[in-house]
């Protein structure tokens, strides 16, 4: 079996797993191998009754101790049973598990495991998993891989493919010099893909990730040495000079610019009229002022008879964005003529737009990365920013020239990344740092909270609700098989409305909702007809509602630093009190020690070090900073040395071979172009 066979040649791969494993994207054995494990579970010694810890997933050897008790309501079963190991009872809790009333046999031992939770003065376990003993201690202390999963595909059925696939694979021949593999102390691919998978301890594992993880890197920073080789020989094709619509512009607005504002509208100005095609990133805590920055560029543009694109990840902020910008030309009278193109628009709504935008009518272009790019026929696109993004890949630059001239780029990031990393990642790029936020911001009142403060947690929404503020409530992603762990947007709405007096307005909106009911949510929430916003990370990037004051973020334990700051970054841009609850299912010392930088610092970049140094290698999977740089595997924060290694092994080899055109360098040089092709999605990077 090879990279490009069908899963469908899997042995117990038939068309109906086919088509789940499709859903995850999966379509060969190349794909199934390369998608790794979320996380892997390792089945420790069952616990004693009387040593179990609330919160926690535990394992417990027990005994059937009474017939299980089984309830209907409405179309479910809820079956009760208490099993004993002489220290204690605990009492399990199955749903539409009316089997086991006969297959848990009295008096019998089992392994259970799921997470404990007391009632009153009882240990429960919900819907645990059960095997025999025997069973269980085969298994003990291995690592057991969990992989994202689908509705109707279960680990136990992505394990067997995955294994089945690695018996058979012809694995691909290592691409990398034996000399950089020693330097950097790496093991080879075949070995890593598979411990990746079934590690045999965790020493194994951590070698594996570290190989897989330097691969990723690698790849990512060789196509940045090109987008780099490519972009710095760039001409200015549209040069710009100064006008009037700029001052003014800047003399109507309600507020100075920073000081910080104006340093970096000045490098910005700066970049648009030298012989050079602008190349830069701005890079600012959250709140800083970033958007006025870009439309200062883009009125720059406007104004010298240009085009410009304001590209955004998602619809919700291209249409924000949109807003804004009307807005201004109705009270400024400025001279954008602007539109929107995004994917939920009809095939009729793009192609007028579409017109506009080729026959130089509109001036100015807002939507999201994907439609910019494709299909449309620029008039004279001079400058791009993308708002939001923390990189701008070669293919979109490459893509964007093809459509005429190369435009200018100008990179919004809200993520603020130590300089170590920033030097590393964004080497393609000028730099500026907004480093300062507007004077006239009071800092946010923060506080880190065990779940048991969530009543008064909502008395206090509520208060705010009162005085005509707003407030979101955000909850972690739900993985499929993962609901009894974490809050689900969906349900805590429900259990938020019932918790809230009847008059506040509560709405929900996650990642898998449709783009034009994200948008429409988000409309209401910014006009006030929604007052408080659950919500999934989706609402991490960019939303700017002033009103909204309260950010409760829910398992604070699961996000990084950074992505907490971002979300905390949606309050406290306006006038009032903001207020920031972090609330953490769990109380292990280290993780309160994380979430306590927060609570003492609003500084972004600080904050990014202080995670940087707290993560160290041992956070093997724990938590990702998704939202910031998804890379498959490899994290920023976590492997901060890795990256660094792989910066400098490949700045070693391209000093002895700029084009890796030695012979012994062939395999590399194949590998690098194959996987620049379907390199990361820039777009989220
Ligand atoms: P970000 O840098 O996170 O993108 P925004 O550009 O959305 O921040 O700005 C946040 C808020 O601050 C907006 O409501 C904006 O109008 C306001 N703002 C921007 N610059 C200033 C300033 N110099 N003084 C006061 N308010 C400002
Ligand atoms: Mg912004």
């Amino acid at each position: 079996m090879e990279q490009n066979t069908p899963i469908i040649e899997l042995k117990g791969v038939g068309e109906k797993t086919q088509k789940l494993f499709q859903k995850l994207g999966i379509e060969t054995v190349g794909d199934l191998l390369a998608s790794c494990p979320r996380d892997y579970e390792i089945f420790r010694e069952p616990v004693r009754i009387n040593r179990l810890t609330p919160g926690e997933i535990c394992s417990v050897c027990a005994a059937v101790a009474g017939i299980p008790n089984e309830k209907k309501v409405r179309k479910l079963s809820i079956l009760n049973v208490n099993v004993s190991d002489g220290t204690g009872t605990l009492q399990l809790t199955f749903f539409n598990m009316s089997f086991l009333k006969k297959a848990l046999k009295q008096g019998a031992f089992y392994v259970f495991r799921g997470t404990v939770q007391s009632r009153g003065n009882q240990f429960v376990m919900e819907q645990p998993r059960y095997f025999s003993p025997e069973e269980y201690k085969r298994q003990t202390d291995s690592l057991i891989p969990k992989y994202s999963l689908t509705k109707g595909l279960t680990n136990q059925a992505f394990r067997k493919a995955v294994r089945q696939a690695l018996g058979q694979y012809r694995f691909p021949e290592e691409y990398y010099p034996e000399k950089l593999l020693a330097d950097c102390g790496l093991i080879s691919v075949s070995q890593a893909l598979e411990a990746i998978h079934f590690p045999a301890d965790t020493q194994s594992l951590t070698q594996a990730r570290k190989r897989l993880v330097f691969d990723e890197f690698f790849s990512f920073l060789y196509l940045l040495r090109q987008n780099r080789s490519f972009s710095e020989g760039l001409p200015n094709q549209y040069r710009m000079f100064e006008t009037a619509d700029t001052v003014r512009f800047l003399e109507q607005l309600p507020f100075p610019l920073t000081r910080a504002q104006k340093k970096v509208w000045q490098e910005i100005r700066d970049d648009l009229s030298s012989p050079r095609c602008m190349n830069r990133l701005v890079q600012g805590d959250v709140g800083s002022g970033k958007t006025i920055l870009a439309l200062l560029a883009l009125l720059m543009t406007a104004a010298n008879g240009f085009q410009g694109a304001l590209m955004a990840p998602t619809e919700v902020l291209a249409a924000q964005h949109y807003e804004t910008v009307c807005g201004y030309v109705e009270k400024f009278g400025l001279s954008f003529r602007p539109v929107l193109l995004v994917g939920s628009m009809t095939a009729r709504e793009k192609r007028e737009v579409c017109e506009k935008i080729s026959s130089g009518e509109a001036n100015l272009i807002i939507g999201t990365h994907a439609l910019i790019q494709s299909k449309v026929t620029y008039h004279s696109l001079a400058l791009v920013v993308t708002d939001e993004q923390h990189r701008f890949g070669v293919h979109q630059r490459e893509a964007l020239a093809e459509k005429g001239k190369s435009p200018h780029i100008l990179v919004m990031s809200a993520t603020p990344i130590p300089r170590t990393l920033a030097i590393i990642l964004y080497g393609d790029l000028h730099i500026s740092v907004v480093d300062e936020l507007p004077a006239d911001r009071l800092p946010i009142k923060n506080c880190v909270v065990n779940t048991s403060y969530r009543p008064r947690a909502y008395k206090f929404i509520a208060g705010q609700a009162k005085e005509g503020r707003q407030a979101y409530v955000v909850c972690p992603q739900v993985e499929e098989g993962e609901l009894e762990e974490l809050e689900n947007v969906v349900d805590y709405a429900e259990k938020l409305k019932g918790a809230l007096p009847a008059d506040i307005q509560v709405a929900y909106l996650h990642g898998k909702m449709r783009p034009a009911d994200k948008n429409r949510i988000m409309e209401e929430f910014a006009a006030h007809t929604i007052d408080v916003l659950v919500s999934t990370t989706v609402i991490e990037v960019g939303i700017n509602v002033p009103n909204a004051t309260v950010m409760m973020v829910e398992n604070a334990e699961r996000f990084g630093l950074a992505q907490l700051h971002q979300l905390r970054g949606r309050v406290g841009r306006g006038e009032h009190q903001s207020y920031c609850i972090f609330v953490s299912a769990q109380e292990k010392p280290e993780t309160m020690e994380r979430l306590e930088v927060l609570n003492h610092s609003n500084d972004g970049f600080y904050i990014a070090s202080e995670d940087l140094k707290l993560r160290g290698p041992g956070d093997l999977f724990g938590i990702r900073q998704s939202g910031a740089f998804s890379f498959r595997m490899g994290d920023i924060y976590t492997d901060a040395s890795v990256l660094a290694q792989a910066s400098a092994a490949l700045d070693k080899l391209l000093t002895s071979d700029p084009g890796l055109n030695c012979p012994e360098h062939g395999k590399l040089r194949r590998h690098l172009e194959e996987t620049a092709a379907n390199q990361v999605d820039f777009r989220t990077i």
